[in-house]
């Protein structure tokens, strides 16, 4: 039995702890945004205060691994984590969930930040943003001829008469998405190359629709002892790991 401390908040993650909580002492962490997974092991909500609450953290508590489990977008946790096992000298396994990759058909147009996204969305009337909050906070870019849909798990009240905030949850599925994209009459979907099955369809919906999609490029994130594109692959070499 060993102690390990999952950082977590992707439903992977929430799959691997149920996976190995049996038989380790498993805590799993998130950060509080979302709701509190129910599982047959430690959960542990909010911060640790850093890379240096995470290294004490690690101490305290004597973990033996550290998991990197939480999404690609995430880059200030990992950040952390990859610091903190450094100086507490716990091994680092990461789960690096692959990126999507465009199909035949598709019109995907890479950004780097907020500044060449606006850029890309310039030609555009009604953009779909389905990138968290950001948009919220950056309404007062929206120009007289746009109308903006955002699409977020919280509840925020309205910010601008230009502007729609759905607060919904995924999955979604590919009617769902193909029904919004016509409701709305949108005419280019803004998303960060989530990776993973769950919010997918809105890429199918955009594809079959011929509307343009601009991905918000992927931070970089720093290096791990193990990196894993599969979580069961993960869970797998941790048992071979632990038998030899
Ligand atoms: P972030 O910018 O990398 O992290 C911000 C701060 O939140 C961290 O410095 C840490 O606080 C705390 N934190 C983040 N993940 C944590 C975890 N698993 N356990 C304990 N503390 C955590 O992350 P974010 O983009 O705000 O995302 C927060 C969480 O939501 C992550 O767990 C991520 O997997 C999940 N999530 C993110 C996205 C996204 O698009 N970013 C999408 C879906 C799910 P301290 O420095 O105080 O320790």
């Amino acid at each position: 039995m060993m102690r390990i401390l999952i950082l977590g908040g992707i439903g992977e993650a929430v799959k691997l702890a149920r996976r190995l909580a049996p038989f380790h002492a498993v805590t799993y962490s998130l950060a509080g945004k979302g709701r509190a997974p129910d599982l047959p092991c430690a959960v542990r909500v909010g911060g640790f205060g850093g890379g240096d609450g995470l290294a004490a953290f690690l101490r305290d508590n004597r973990i033996e691994l550290l998991i990197d489990a939480t999404h690609p977008y995430a880059a200030q946790i990992s950040r952390n984590a990859a610091q903190a096992a450094q100086a507490a000298s716990v091994p680092l396994w990461a789960y690096r969930r692959p990126p999507w990759r465009p199909q035949p058909g598709d019109d995907w147009r890479s950004v780097a930040d907020w500044t060449e996204m606006m850029a890309a969305l310039r030609e555009f009337k009604r953009p779909f943003f389905t990138i968290g909050l950001e948009p919220l906070r950056q309404a007062a870019m929206i120009s007289p001829e746009q109308y903006w849909l955002v699409r977020c798990l919280a509840v925020e009240p309205p910010v601008s008469p230009r502007l729609t905030v759905l607060s919904a949850t995924g999955p979604f599925s590919l009617e769902q998405e193909s029904a919004l994209l016509q409701d709305y009459q949108i005419d280019v979907l803004v998303a960060k190359n989530s990776g993973g099955a769950a919010v997918e369809a809105k890429l199918a919906a955009a594809r079959q629709q011929g509307i343009p999609v601009v991905l918000l490029e992927r931070p970089a994130l720093p290096a791990a002892d193990r990196e894993f594109a599969e979580i069961e692959r993960l869970a797998v070499e941790l048992t071979d790991f632990l038998s030899v």
